[in-house]
C-alpha cells in the first residue's frame, strides 16, 4: 500500500494562553499542500520503520511507530507492519511532517486491517500521537482549537502557489513554545475575518490577516528566517508567513510564473526551496 502524508501550514496561528496542565490553548487555520511524503507499508514478521532522511530516526525513535502501536493497542490486534517513509517535506520545519506521517500511517492501517474505523476515531488516536495529528485526519482547510484536537472545516480558498523557503536548521517547537512571552506579543491574528476572506475567496484579504504569533520568538532569533520573509515580500508575493513554529517561511503567489520566480531568487539566501500549492 503506497500513501500519501502531505505538508500543512498556519494560515493563522494563535496562542491563547497556557494551560495548567503545560499545553497551550491555540486557535490556528492549517492548510494541506501538495508537497507530501510517501509512506509504503506492508505486512510483516516485525514492525520496521525505514526512512531515507539522515536527521529522521528509524524503528521504535520514530513517530510512525508509536502509531502503529498506539493503534494495535486500541483494536487489539497482533499484526506487525513494515513502513518505508520516502521523505520529501522538511525536517523540524514548522509543516507539520512527522504529524501527517503519523495520521497517513493510522489511515492506511485503517484500510489494510479493515478496522472500519471512523475519522471521528482516527482523530482521536491521532491527539494520543501529537496536538497536530488529528487536523492530518481530513487535511485541507480547517480552523483547530484546544491544544487542536477541536477541529472545524472550512471551504477551500482559492487555489494559490506556495514557495517554501527553509533556513538551513531545524527548530524544536517545545523551545519556541517556551520562550513564548504572550504578554509580548502586539499583533494577533484575526481568526474570524480569515475564515470569511476564505469563505468569500477573496485572495487579498487572507493575504492579508495572514498571522503567527510564533513569529515572535523565532524570527527574532534567526536572521536568516527574516531575510527569507523579507526577500519573498520584495519579490512581490501576494503574502508571507512562517508557517508553524518556523523555520519555514511561505510566500503565497496568484501565480506559478511568480511562484517560480521568487523561488529561484531565494536560493542565493538558502539552498530549501519549494514550489508547491494548497491542496
Ligand atoms: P511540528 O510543526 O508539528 O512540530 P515539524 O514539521 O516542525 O512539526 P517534524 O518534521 O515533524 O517537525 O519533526 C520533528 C522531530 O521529530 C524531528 O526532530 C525528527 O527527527 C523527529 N521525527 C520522528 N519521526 C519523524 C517522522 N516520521 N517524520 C519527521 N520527523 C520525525
Amino acid at each position: 500500500m503506497e500513501l500519501k502524508a502531505k505538508a500543512k501550514i498556519n494560515l493563522t496561528l494563535d496562542v491563547l494562553y497556557k494551560r495548567p496542565d503545560g499545553y497551550h490553548q491555540v486557535e490556528m487555520i492549517m492548510q494541506t499542500l501538495e508537497l507530501a511524503d510517501i509512506l509504503h507499508i506492508e505486512e510483516s514478521e516485525e514492525t520496521q520503520i525505514i526512512c531515507n532522511h539522515p536527521f529522521v530516526p528509524e524503528g521504535q525513535g520514530n513517530l510512525v511507530y508509536k502509531a502503529v502501536e498506539e493503534l494495535k493497542r486500541y483494536c487489539n490486534i497482533d499484526k506487525n507492519v513494515k513502513i518505508h517513509i520516502e521523505k520529501n517535506i522538511p525536517v523540524a520545519a514548522g509543516l507539520g511532517g512527522g504529524s501527517s506521517d503519523c495520521a497517513a500511517t493510522l489511515k492506511g492501517l485503517n484500510k489494510m486491517w479493515n478496522l472500519g474505523l471512523d475519522d471521528d476515531t482516527l482523530e482521536k488516536i491521532g491527539l494520543n500521537l501529537g496536538a497536530d495529528v488529528p487536523f492530518f485526519i481530513k487535511g485541507g482547510t480547517q480552523l483547530a482549537q484546544g491544544i487542536g484536537e477541536k477541529l472545524t472545516p472550512l471551504p477551500s480558498p482559492p487555489p494559490m502557489w506556495v514557495v517554501l523557503g527553509k533556513a538551513n536548521m531545524g527548530v524544536s517547537t517545545k523551545e519556541v513554545y517556551s520562550n513564548l512571552n504572550l504578554e509580548n506579543i502586539s499583533k494577533r491574528p484575526n481568526t474570524q475575518s480569515m475564515i470569511k476572506a476564505i469563505e468569500t475567496g477573496d485572495i487579498k484579504e487572507i493575504c492579508n490577516n495572514l498571522c503567527n504569533v510564533l513569529e515572535t520568538v523565532t524570527l527574532k532569533k534567526y536572521s536568516t528566517v527574516r531575510n527569507i520573509k523579507n526577500r519573498m515580500a520584495q519579490m512581490g508575493a501576494n503574502g508571507v508567513l512562517m508557517s508553524g513554529s518556523g523555520p519555514t517561511v511561505y510566500g503565497l503567489c496568484n501565480t506559478y510564473d511568480k511562484a517560480v520566480r521568487i523561488a529561484k531568487n531565494l536560493e542565493t539566501l538558502t539552498e530549501e526551496v519549494y514550489v508547491t500549492k494548497f491542496c
